[in-house]
């Protein structure tokens, strides 16, 4: 037996020295997905993973070729040979709520059910969401993702009353001195009969949503079956939008109940008002308990409809089909690989963490990658699934370059110790190395106990 104390090297644990400070540096023998890459010359194995070398100058990557076949090998930059080790671009997480994240402590969700969740976060808000508190929840869950290796992250903001004037100037802010270390994208939320019953107060989401440059979102299913009355809200919702140059991003049917249909009505809505823009619905777990054909009809339409979807997995788990003493059996995960199959765009994303919707998460990536791996069943399939995690997502926000490895694109990586996938998601990756802009990141993600002042511990 060898001994279990003894300290071994386990490369990359860290990026050399002089590699780290040189303003170019060559990147040897990395594993990196096929599906995320442009470049000439790279062929992927079995599990979609090309061989190749990059090399990096000022932040960015100046060249991405086959390894060893490209630029002679004896070229005298500086190299880190990760032999055969996975490379990943940083990665884009498309749906968060930074706005509510890590309040656990002080408003835990008393039963773990959809409805406490909101009457939770409901009462916290009230409470507590000054701009500061806001600002420094929002900066804790910015610092774990960049942490975890997230290059770009869209955020929901709860947008209702007095909040919106509070959240949307913090989150503007914050959108500014995060530039160019991680991209970010707010969204409005806010329930759609809003729009009936509130018709003054949806302007004035809208305009906020306008000002600063945001995407227009709200919550479609609100307990009862879609009727004339949510058309017609989804008939201004889209005209709205369209008239403003906003993208659409919405909670759809998070519910397992038979009266949650609203996402056939979108993408009606979109069908019949031409919608220019882009809509992406988050959630659709009443499709996972719709009978089967029904919902092949349905994906049709909203491929037709050209709207993407996303699922949150880890927040499904947690919150559909929980009832005290029994154990869930529909488990409602939107049915991605149909989605994908009807050539829909499909992605992964974290959601909510540490807050009445999901006591859990850290905004890491890896960890809804390899969670939503097992959940839906993403292995044995042949689809390229890193593509959810990373360029699907960067599409849907329009950010060009980002989640994807290509000559001219910012040098931002995640270096994991794991040659295949099995090896990346058996283990959490918990040491890998983030690279932004070409500096590897100094710290790990924040101490928890830096918010204990606002938890009142
Ligand atoms: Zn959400």
């Amino acid at each position: 037996m060898t001994d279990p104390f003894a300290t071994r090297p386990s490369p990359p644990a860290a990026l050399p020295r002089e590699v780290a400070e040189a303003p170019a540096w060559r990147i040897a023998n990395a594993r990196a997905p096929l599906c995320l890459l442009r470049a000439s010359g790279v062929a992927g194995d079995a599990e979609g993973l090309a061989r190749v070398d990059l090399v990096v100058e000022d932040g960015r990557i100046t060249g991405i070729g086959p390894a060893g076949g490209f630029r002679p090998d004896g070229d005298d930059l500086p190299r880190l040979d990760l032999a055969g080790r996975i490379l990943l671009p940083r990665l884009v997480d498309v749906h968060t709520h930074i706005d509510k994240g890590h309040i656990w402590p002080r408003r835990p969700n008393p039963d773990g059910s959809f409805a406490g969740a909101l009457a939770a976060v409901a009462a916290d808000r009230e409470a507590h969401w000054s701009a500061d508190d806001v600002a420094r929840r929002m900066d804790f869950s910015l610092r774990c993702a960049l942490a975890h290796g997230t290059g770009a992250l869209r955020t929901h903001i709860d947008s209702s009353g007095r909040q919106t004037a509070t959240s949307w100037p913090v989150f503007a802010e914050m959108r500014e001195t995060w530039r160019g270390i991680v991209a970010l994208q707010g969204v409005s939320l806010f329930p759609l009969d809003m729009i009936h019953d509130d018709p003054h107060q949806f302007h004035e989401i809208v305009s906020t949503t306008a000002r600063y440059e945001g995407v227009l979102g709200a919550v479609t299913f609100l307990g009862a079956a879609p009727d004339a009355r949510v058309d017609a809200a989804l008939d201004i919702l889209t005209r709205t939008a369209a008239a403003e140059g906003l993208d659409l991003d919405l909670h759809v049917d998070e519910s397992l109940a038979p009266e949650a249909r609203t996402l056939e009505r979108i993408a009606d809505a979109a069908i019949r008002n031409r919608f220019p823009g882009r809509i992406l619905a988050g959630h659709c777990c009443a499709l996972a308990a719709m009978e089967e054909g029904e919902a092949a009809r349905v994906i049709d339409k909203v491929a037709q409809a050209r709207i993407a979807v996303v699922s949150l997995p880890m927040c499904n788990m947690y919150l559909q089909d929980r009832a005290a003493g029994r154990t869930p059996r529909r488990r409602g995960v939107a049915p991605l690989h149909e989605l994908a199959a009807a050539g829909v765009p499909v992605m992964v994303a974290s959601d909510n963490t540490r807050d009445p919707f999901y006591a859990y998460g850290d905004l890491d990536l890896i960890e809804v990658f390899r969670e939503a791996t097992r959940i839906l069943q993403l292995d044995h399939s042949g689809r390229d699934w890193l593509r959810t995690i990373a360029a699907t997502p960067a599409d849907v926000m329009g950010l060009d370059g980002a989640g994807r490895l290509e000559a001219g694109g910012p040098a931002d990586f995640v270096l994991l110790r794991a040659r295949s996938l099995d090896e990346l998601l058996s283990r959490p990756q918990s040491d890998r190395i983030v690279i932004a802009a070409g500096r590897p990141l100094a710290s790990g993600p924040p101490d928890y106990s830096e918010l204990d002042d606002l938890m009142h511990r």
